[in-house]
């Protein structure tokens, strides 16, 4: 069989772990393919799309900031793409049409359920920092496991406001956004706390937020995974509360991704955390 190509198209994209994961596939797998970064300017992103699938590419996975443009020029999308308005994944079809998916609420889904638990989810009250895209997809995985309330805060407070707007008719969980000078009071009464913002990411600032008011029961979660442990997460565990980082997120979005590309379903093992983590130290 010809080798598969395929990619992640972002800016910038060297930061990206991807290639180390699906490499890990490849060769775990005895998959003779190849998966490039591609770093992509904003203005090159479509003309670089239409070379890579003319090229006999497979398809990429599409990260910042690309997601809303993968989405726009897609030919078809899946039900979750439309939801979020934005794609981190276009397959590149025989026919020579995009089709533009969006893999990371399902890789949400399935990381909270093995990290912190479905039951935990189920019925509770959570409250997500943030208001992009990653925010986005946190309240459609949330609402999927059964949230009762979540409440959305974010330094920009305007954009807490739209998203909660944006969403109430699509979700099932009461959505309300709060100001984010109210972020303590918010998490002294939460049973997850969810971080889809950016800070706290190595090359961001901070995350400002104590967890001390944090109910005792309560579990943290948070979207970033760089640096290994964050001090959201490190603050959660000297507290002794539950707590994982967004590694897991990242893997399993990753399955379909790379089932779409190779034709195989690969298995999020703890040898291939191990493999990322390394990354992550060094
Ligand atoms: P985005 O659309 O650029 O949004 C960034 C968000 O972070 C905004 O809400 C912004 O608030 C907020 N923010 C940035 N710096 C902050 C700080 N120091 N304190 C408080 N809030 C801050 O980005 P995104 O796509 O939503 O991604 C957000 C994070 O999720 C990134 O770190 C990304 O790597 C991570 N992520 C992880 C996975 C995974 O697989 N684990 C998948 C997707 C995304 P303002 O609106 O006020 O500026």
């Amino acid at each position: 069989m010809r080798a598969r190509v395929a990619g992640v198209i972002g800016f910038p994209v060297a930061q990206s772990l991807s290639p180390r994961l699906h490499e890990f596939w490849l060769r775990e797998l005895g998959i003779t393919g190849s998966y490039i970064p591609l770093a992509v300017a904003r203005e090159d992103f479509s003309r670089v799309i239409e070379g890579q699938r003319r090229a006999g590419l497979a398809g990429v996975n599409v990260t910042l900031p690309h997601k809303h443009a993968a989405y726009a020029l897609a030919h078809s999308v899946d039900e979750i793409a439309r939801k979020t308005g934005a794609a981190n994944l276009l397959v590149f079809q025989p026919d020579g049409t995009n089709h533009g998916r969006n893999t990371d609420v399902d890789g949400l889904c399935a990381s909270l359920t093995e990290e912190i638990g479905a039951d935990r989810i189920h019925g509770g009250d959570v409250v997500v920092l943030g208001a992009g895209g990653a925010a986005r997809a946190a309240v459609l995985a949330l609402d999927r496991l059964g949230t009762r309330c979540i409440r959305i805060l974010n330094r920009d407070s305007a954009r807490a406001a739209k998203l909660a707007t944006n969403l109430e008719s699509i979700v099932s969980a009461e959505l309300t956004a709060l100001p984010w000078s109210e972020r303590k009071a918010a998490v002294s009464v939460t049973t997850l706390l969810l971080n889809a913002t950016s800070g706290g990411m190595a090359g961001s600032q901070p995350l400002d937020i104590s967890l001390e008011a944090l109910p005792a029961s309560a579990a943290v979660y948070d979207l970033v995974y760089n640096p290994h442990e964050t001090e959201l997460v490190k603050q959660a565990r000297q507290r002794g509360l539950g707590a994982a980082n967004g590694l897991g997120m990242l893997m399993h979005q990753a399955v379909p991704a790379f089932e779409a590309f190779f034709g195989v379903k690969p298995q999020v093992s703890s040898a291939l955390r191990a493999h990322l983590e390394a990354a992550l130290r060094t």
